[in-house]
């Protein structure tokens, strides 16, 4: 999809520090990370919304992240992960491709779980 940032990432029309690629999907480090090793996992079909990502590419999606999130723990030392989506922009998703943050978590960090807002 034209205009979308991720979609020209999948293409290779800007760069990505990528980590990860299957048939369907591609994962990359997040230019803002919110801890090092911050990764996003994108299908590579543009896809607005978690529900509208046909079955099989949702599964490679979910694989791609099963298989990284141990990669990313290990890579930065981290002792867990944060692992979630920002689906539609009242829940913060600013970019509108389809992406999961695997984000590593230390602890003591002093960084937030994905419940408190709704806490
Ligand atoms: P959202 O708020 O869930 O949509 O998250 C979008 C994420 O994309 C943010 O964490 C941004 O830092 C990240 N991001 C935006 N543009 C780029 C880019 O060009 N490369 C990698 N990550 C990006």
């Amino acid at each position: 999809m034209s205009d979308c940032i991720f979609c020209a990432i999948v293409d290779g029309d800007i760069p990505g520090r990528i980590v990860h690629e299957t048939d369907q999907s591609l994962a990359f480090l997040d230019a803002n990370p919110l801890a090092p090793g911050h990764t996003l996992v994108v299908p590579k079909e543009h896809h607005a919304r978690l529900d509208e990502v046909p079955a099989d590419a949702a599964a490679d999606l979910f694989a791609a992240v099963n298989d990284l999130v141990p990669r990313v723990e290990a890579a930065v030392d981290a002792d867990a992960t944060n692992v979630g989506i920002n689906n539609g922009p009242a829940a913060g998703q600013e970019v509108d491709h389809v992406h999961v943050h695997i984000v590593p978590r230390f602890e003591g960090d002093g960084g937030s779980p994905i419940h408190a807002v709704a806490g």
